[in-house]
């Protein structure tokens, strides 16, 4: 149900309403009706944002499943899943890790934060890896990790190009310091591959953060983004509390990476797929 429960102006809110001060009330949204952009912040009816393809009237671009991005950017039927049953134990002994990765698993319908495998795109045959934000923010543990160096590894074995749709939170703090190595071993994975002169390309969606960033979602040879998609390392209020400076509005915005250089594109998610079979075509 629609929670929309005015407050009045002496601050006491209607029964139902919850008081933020004297002149605002907080909405409940119920989220299978609308959709709340977090970057113009208005809302839309979720059916309405769903048939533009998760992308808000503002131009910011949804977060998606991986299963979603798959159905939009492999040829039908062609994707083949690398490590399917890969599941991640509990190395460090983090408090209930067990049953968060097992709910997850239940609600997501996935094992980690990451589908890898092979498809083609308009025919075109490549290793690709996409990262699912609803499963832990994404972030990259043993399983991550494993999965993403494995991908590389099998594309060397055919001689592939590697597409990763990146979106993460960083590094899984429930794995402690073996997340943190998983940067430098899917580092060495894209090395690998870079050797032999393969083709590896990078589709940043929004959030990619932390230890993504800081490996293999950096090292592509192309590097897309999606519009308004937050690219960075550190977080916003992060950085503004530690070099005590108010930060542009844009700052971590694919936009402003883009004419800083560290993005080579920005594609719209309707043309991804198009612009990717483009790119494969071109350096097959
Ligand atoms: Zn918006």
């Amino acid at each position: 149900m629609l929670n929309l429960v005015k407050t009045r102006f002496n601050g006491v809110a209607e029964k139902g309403a919850e008081v933020v001060d004297n002149f605002k009330t907080k909405v409940n949204v119920p989220e299978d009706i609308l959709y709340k952009c977090p970057r113009c912040q208005e809302t839309t009816l979720m059916d309405d944002f769903l048939a533009q393809g998760k992308v808000c009237k503002c131009g910011y671009h949804g977060r998606m499943t991986a299963k979603e991005r798959l159905q939009i950017t492999a040829d039908k039927g062609s994707f083949i899943e690398y490590d399917s049953d890969m599941t991640s134990l509990n190395p460090i002994n983090f408090p209930k890790y067990e049953e968060k990765i097992g709910s997850l698993q239940q609600s997501t319908g996935i094992k980690d934060a990451i589908l890898t495998g092979e498809c083609t795109i308009r025919g075109n045959r490549c290793v690709i890896g996409v990262m699912d934000s609803n499963f832990l923010m994404a972030s990259m543990g043993s399983v991550v990790g494993e999965k993403i160096t494995r991908a590389f590894e099998k594309a060397i074995e055919l001689s592939l190009p590697v597409i990763m749709f990146t979106a993460s939170g960083g590094a899984r703090m429930q794995e402690g310091i073996i997340s943190l190595m998983q940067m430098a071993k899917t580092s060495g994975a894209v090395k690998l591959h870079s050797d032999r002169g393969l083709l590896y390309i990078t589709v940043v969606t929004d959030p990619t953060t932390g230890g993504v960033t800081a490996s293999f979602a950096s090292l592509g040879d192309i590097i897309i983004a999606e519009p308004k998609v937050m690219f960075g390392f550190a977080g916003r209020r992060v950085i503004q509390d530690t070099i005590k400076q108010h930060l542009p509005d844009d700052f971590q915005m694919s936009e402003m990476l883009l004419e800083k250089g560290f993005v080579d594109m920005i594609v719209e998610r309707k043309k991804i797929r198009t612009t990717l079979a483009q790119l494969l075509t071109l350096h097959n």
